[in-house]
């Protein structure tokens, strides 16, 4: 058995992996693949309300706002935020907690001013900056709600007078939250919503519109809108598979009942990392991600035989991203309190046979 710690795309629930594969040879019985319905077919346009009316229900979302699927990765967000939100003399404010919203406040320079209100930098972003003042006059605040790679996660978000619009790639559908506090959510499907493929995008309705600036069509959020995420040929197999996810989320009692479960992972794999002496947390204690545990060994040389170990044990994808190097254990939505046992006894297995 392979226990799936990988950071993105990260595991899927595997029932939802088998009502996909079923539905790839033949979807809902109507003798065609999923691959090949037409997304204006009313089979789809099923399958898209649903998800839609899914994201709503799991998050509540409130009247006022908009739920799309849309395509080019969290990344495409990164310019499409500030292309719909940013223009003329005004800035936003971004804080600087990773790599991504590094790569997000980069592309909003291309549409305004950028106002780095708070950065982590200088520590390669074992904590997330707290210490700052939203700026009043500033068009947004962006923040990241969970930085995949340093493995540091937003536990309570900042009250601020403008909107917030929030980078959740990788913990959506992880924990309750708020969705009135926020302008726009995004997040790229493939770590706890579904495959690579599409993105979520949640946006109030009332933040469109008060920019002059021409947009194209794609990254117009407005004609997303109009056309019910349909613009063009929308990506139907991720999401029809986010659709399942979500489902998934439902039948396991919703976004709070996952939440605990998050919670309890992470607090037994923590406590181990903390007990083991071949093991040291690498984040700052109060920051520390539910999603991704970060990690290092005391000994350097012992990282390469615990990775081999990790290997012929099943547990898989924990190699730590190479710019914070250690590992990572990416424990996602779908990955259960088993499998961190089972990692959890990798490390009790490795310290017995070193000690
Ligand atoms: N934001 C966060 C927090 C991420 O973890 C990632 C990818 O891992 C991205 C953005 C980029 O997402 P995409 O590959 O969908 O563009």
């Amino acid at each position: 058995m392979k226990h799936n710690f990988g950071a993105g795309p990260g595991i899927l629930p595997h029932e939802v992996l088998k009502q996909a594969a079923a539905a790839v040879i033949d979807f809902n019985g109507i003798g065609l693949s999923i691959l090949e319905i037409s997304h204006r077919s009313p089979d789809f346009e099923a399958v898209l309300d649903e998800a839609v009316k899914l994201v709503k229900e799991l998050l509540n979302v409130p009247e006022g706002y908009s739920v799309l699927f849309l395509q080019g990765g969290a990344s495409t967000q990164f310019a499409m935020i500030p292309y719909n939100l940013l223009a003329g003399d005004a800035k936003a404010a971004y804080v600087e907690s990773g790599v991504w919203a590094n790569k997000a406040l980069k592309e909003a320079k291309y549409f305004g001013g950028v106002d780095v209100i708070a950065t982590s930098k200088e520590s390669n972003f074992t904590y997330i900056p707290k210490d700052y003042e939203v700026p009043a006059d500033a068009a947004y605040l962006h923040l990241t709600s969970n930085n995949t790679i340093y493995g540091t996660q937003l536990h309570q978000f900042p009250a601020s007078p403008i909107p917030v619009v929030c980078d959740m790639s990788s913990d959506i559908f992880s924990r309750e939250i708020n969705v009135a506090d926020f302008g726009l959510i995004y997040a790229g499907a493939q770590k706890n919503m579904g495959p690579a493929g599409t993105t979520l995008v949640i946006i109030k309705d009332e933040l469109l519109g008060k920019i002059d600036r021409k947009i194209p069509a794609m990254l117009d959020y407005k004609v997303q809108i109009d056309n019910g995420s349909m613009y063009n040929t929308p990506p139907v197999f991720a999401i029809y598979v986010s659709m399942l996810t979500l489902n998934w989320v439902k039948s396991k009692g919703g976004v709070a009942a996952i939440q605990k479960e998050n919670e309890a992972k992470a607090k037994v794999l923590y406590e181990e990392i903390e007990r083991n002496p071949f093991f040291k947390p690498v984040c700052a204690t109060e920051d520390r991600s539910n999603m991704n545990v970060c990690f290092v060994m005391e000994n350097a040389e012992h990282e390469k035989p615990f990775l081999k170990l990790c290997d012929e044990r099943g547990i898989i994808g924990i190699k730590g991203h190479r710019s914070v190097g250690g590992f990572r254990a990416s424990i996602y939505n779908a990955l259960s309190i088993n499998s961190v046992y089972a990692l959890i006894d990798v490390m009790q297995e490795f310290a017995e046979k070193n000690k």
